[in-house]
């Protein structure tokens, strides 16, 4: 069963995130995070992709690897930062030889050090024109529009603003018509956020599921740097709860209880799975899965 289908099957979905390591000593626990997480049987698991040559290639072989090495399969990002379309097509060629059916078409955050965000001359400006490319490169190769899925990505909270509820449920519907199967959000912390965004998406004629993307918070440093990565705020009161945490272990608990809640109200409102974005670590993800009645349990080492 391909990605899509399995998105679209009744019972939820359980996805995992991973980033790309820069060290062979990041590599190898990464391996041994995904053979953990491999023990609850994810419907698929996503590698990001970097804007640097060097977290592309480590991005490929993380999910070179995982295609050949899992029982589930792996949906690879990619992004239109940085690549001619000459460049792109040869990515997305190689993946598909290597048996890779799954693609998170994006348009990518800009490389380090650049504030904007600027095409490349010969490449592709939106998500929605990666989407169409992907699919016609697919076609080429000889693949039907059933034979690989595409995922894209949709941001909860972007109701405050009328104009920009609009302008985001205007490109969720381009990535759509430009034959995306299912999106995948940005993480968030209030169930309202996702099931506004569900609510508004149907009643503007997408149909697309929108997976939920969770994330257990584990500390204030990995609060920073989720927030400077994403602009999304984490709740004071998670931050305080986390603070106040006599250690590690501790603070794991409150971070994993929290996401547990939110997954819950979003599945119980009929979210068709949760991603769980893991920072590569293996232990708060499983017992976030313990925590959930999602018919998974995980071997915890
Ligand atoms: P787009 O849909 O192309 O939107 C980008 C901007 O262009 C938006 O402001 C949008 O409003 C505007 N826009 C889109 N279409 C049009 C149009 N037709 N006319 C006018 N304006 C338009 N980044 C990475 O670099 N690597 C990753 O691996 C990665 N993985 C991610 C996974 C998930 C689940 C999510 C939610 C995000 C991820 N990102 C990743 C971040 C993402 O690339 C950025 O958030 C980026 O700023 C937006 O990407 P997009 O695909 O939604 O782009």
């Amino acid at each position: 069963m391909i990605i899509r289908e399995r998105i679209a099957a009744p019972s939820p979905t359980l996805s995992f995130e991973f980033f790309p390591p820069r060290t062979l000593e990041g590599r190898k626990a990464l391996d041994a995070t995904i053979a953990e997480l491999a023990t609850t049987e994810p419907d698929f698991v996503s590698v990001t992709y970097g804007a640097s040559g060097s977290t592309r290639d480590s991005s490929r072989e993380v999910v070179r690897g995982i295609a050949q090495g899992y029982a589930f399969p792996p949906l690879a990002h990619l992004t239109c930062v940085s690549a001619s379309r000459t460049e792109l097509t040869e990515i997305i060629e190689e993946f598909l030889a290597e048996g890779v059916r799954g693609f998170l078409a994006l348009r990518g955050d800009p490389p380090q050090g650049e504030p904007d965000w600027r095409p490349h001359p010969d490449g592709l400006i939106y998500a929605s024109q990666l989407v169409a490319f992907i699919r016609e490169v697919a076609r080429v190769y000889g693949l039907g529009p059933d034979e690989i899925s595409i995922g894209v990505a949709a941001f909860p909270g972007i109701h405050a603003d009328e104009r920009w509820r609009v302008q985001g449920l205007e490109v969720l519907q381009a990535k759509q018509d430009a034959g995306a199967d299912f999106a995948i959000t940005q993480v968030f912390f209030d169930a309202h956020q996702y099931l506004d965004l569900v609510v508004d998406a149907q009643a503007a004629g997408i149909t697309l599921p929108i997976l939920p993307g969770i994330i257990p918070v584990l500390d204030s440093t990995k609060a920073s740097r989720l927030e400077q990565m994403t602009g999304v705020v984490v709740p004071p009161s998670l931050l305080a709860e986390l603070a106040a945490a006599p250690n590690d272990d501790a603070a794991r608990s409150v971070g994993v209880a929290h996401a547990a809640a939110l997954a819950r109200a979003v599945l119980e409102a009929g979210a068709p799975g949760i991603h769980v974005y893991t920072f590569n670590q293996h232990r708060a993800a499983l017992e976030l899965v313990d925590a959930l009645d999602l018919g998974r349990t995980g071997r915890r080492s």
